[in-house]
């Protein structure tokens, strides 16, 4: 099935299948239309001449709904069946709503299938984490990251064809994972693999800050609220824009101070050593995930096994 996924992977919405695809992927090709992933929409109005060497095309004549063709070099005429004519086409929304049955996530809404190469599938969930689930059809990172740059923090998945795509910085964190590393076996009755997913979903990021209520999850379980537009509430919230990466103190000093609309008292040092203690007061447990990398920094990070 990882032929379909190429053939998808494209700019143009409407992506055609023929009878070569027919032929080259039986087995495959079959299931797509029974899933009516692809829609018969109409016949070849031309075929390649069969009848002589010249390797012209022959307009196709339909007389009643008898298919045919004639040679214009004098070949003859061969009767034609619908079933050689026909050509397929991809339907977008029946795609990702195959993708959401299958996989077991739960559609957010069915206005959010359309034809956009970029489409909110629905949200999954384990049992530590519900993830929100997306598809980006074309591999355009771009697009992706523009999209996901007006998201929240949310924990989210970004489902892909054929392999990872390099979203832009603020988008990063978020998880990819590609089809073709999730289809079933050939002649299964999914196209896609539900435990492989799974797995992968499972081993999911233990740690989460909800920027929009200033709230700290580990595992699922929310460990430390700070207060609303407190200096803690945007210090994890730079830390947590730069999730495993080393951040200055000089930096996290500076967003705090634009986001508070005042200058922090002390040097910037201080005041990061200030905001862990102050958190580490309601939740001892912050050593573990907020951590100092090397000298100078400060690392949201995954806690220690
Ligand atoms: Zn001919």
């Amino acid at each position: 099935m990882r032929w379909f996924l190429e053939r998808i992977t494209a700019r143009s919405s409407r992506v055609s299948f023929g009878i070569a695809d027919k032929k080259g992927h039986e087995v495959g090709f079959a299931a797509l239309v029974a899933k009516k992933v692809l829609k018969r929409v109409s016949n070849l109005e031309s075929v390649e001449c069969g009848l002589c060497n010249e390797g012209h095309e022959c307009q196709v004549r339909n007389d009643d709904g008898v298919l045919s063709y004639v040679c214009e070099n004098g070949g003859g005429k061969k009767l034609l069946t619908d079933e050689k004519l026909t050509v397929y086409e991809y339907d977008h929304p029946a795609f990702t709503e195959l993708i959401a049955q299958e996989l077991g996530i739960q559609a957010a809404d069915a206005t959010a299938r359309s034809g956009d190469p970029f489409s909110a599938l629905g949200s999954y969930t384990t049992e530590t984490a519900t993830t929100q689930v997306f598809y980006l059809r074309t591999h355009d990172a771009q697009e992706a990251s523009l999209r996901f740059a007006t998201m929240g923090n949310e924990p989210r998945v970004l489902l892909t064809n054929l392999a990872e795509v390099s979203l832009a910085a603020g988008a990063d964190a978020t998880r990819q994972c590609a089809l073709a590393d999730i289809l079933a076996k050939p002649r299964a009755k999914t196209l896609f693999d539900a435990q492989a997913f799974k797995a992968r979903m499972e081993g999911g990021r233990r740690v989460r800050f909800d920027p929009s209520q200033a709230q700290l999850f580990v595992d699922g379980t929310l460990v430390y609220t700070a207060g609303l537009n407190s200096p803690e509430h945007h210090f994890l919230s730079y830390l947590w824009e730069h999730w495993q990466e080393q951040a200055t103190h000089r930096d996290i000093a500076a967003y705090m101070k634009k986001k508070l609309g005042h200058d922090v008292a002390d040097a910037a040092q201080k005041v990061c050593h200030k905001m862990k203690s102050s958190i580490k007061k309601a939740y001892a447990g912050i050593d573990d995930i907020l951590v100092t990398p090397t000298s100078g920094h400060y690392m949201l990070r995954e806690p220690s096994p």
